[in-house]
């Protein structure tokens, strides 16, 4: 059975991203499976650098397939922040994804609503030889004052999808795979994966 790894050290990105690749008749490994202890810098001008710098070193190190993300929140009311900064925009040490949505609410203070908001997400596959192949996908929503809801991570309690009038934290997991800047930009990586996989 042909193996893939996922290029990522964030859980929450590991189940959904897991649960995508279902079904593709592949043995499916995270970083921790095979000791791979590894911090990518994220020093890139752009999402798609990001991805596939990160993508890269797992391959490099790992000399497997590697399926890696990047992937932001891009608010309107913010000028696009906190966009490729998504992580690492609250001032904290070691800030939790709790700080990050209390700091960006903090942020947004008495801006007028809606506050329309889009997550961005490009994903990478990058193979031993260094070749890497990327596809991006979007997922449009408002940020809300009040959380809701306690699936998924990062902004998800926050970020809600008008049209179905819940926040993707209210969403399961299937239901957000249907729909999220992740899920839409894996949907297009996986034919890319199976012309690398030769099917
Ligand atoms: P990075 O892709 O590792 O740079 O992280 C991007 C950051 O954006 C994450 O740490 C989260 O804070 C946020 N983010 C990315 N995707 C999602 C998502 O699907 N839901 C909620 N927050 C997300």
């Amino acid at each position: 059975m042909q193996s893939i790894l996922i290029a990522t050290n964030n859980m929450g990105k590991v189940d959904e991203i897991y649960a995508l690749l279902d079904g593709l008749d592949l043995a499916i490994f995270i970083p921790a499976d095979l000791g791979i202890v590894l911090e990518v810098v994220e020093d890139g001008q752009t999402y798609a650098e990001n991805a596939a710098k990160k993508a890269a070193a797992f391959a490099n190190k790992s000399g497997m397939i590697s399926l890696g993300d990047d992937s932001g929140l891009e608010v309107d009311a913010l000028g696009g922040e906190p966009g490729l900064h998504s992580h690492r925009f609250c001032p904290i040490p070691n800030a939790t994804d709790a700080d990050r949505r209390k700091y960006l609410l903090e942020q947004l203070g008495d801006k007028p609503h809606p506050w329309t908001a889009r997550f961005r997400a490009t994903v990478a596959i990058a193979l031993p030889s260094g070749e890497v192949k990327l596809a991006t996908g979007q997922c449009e929503g408002e940020i809300i004052q009040n959380e809701r809801g306690s699936n998924g991570f990062g902004y998800d309690p926050i970020f809600l999808i008008p049209e179905l009038g819940h926040t993707l934290a209210e969403l399961d997991m299937n239901e957000k795979n249907r729909l999220s800047h992740r899920a839409r930009a894996i949907q297009k990586a996986i034919p890319i994966l199976k012309e690398i996989l030769g099917r």
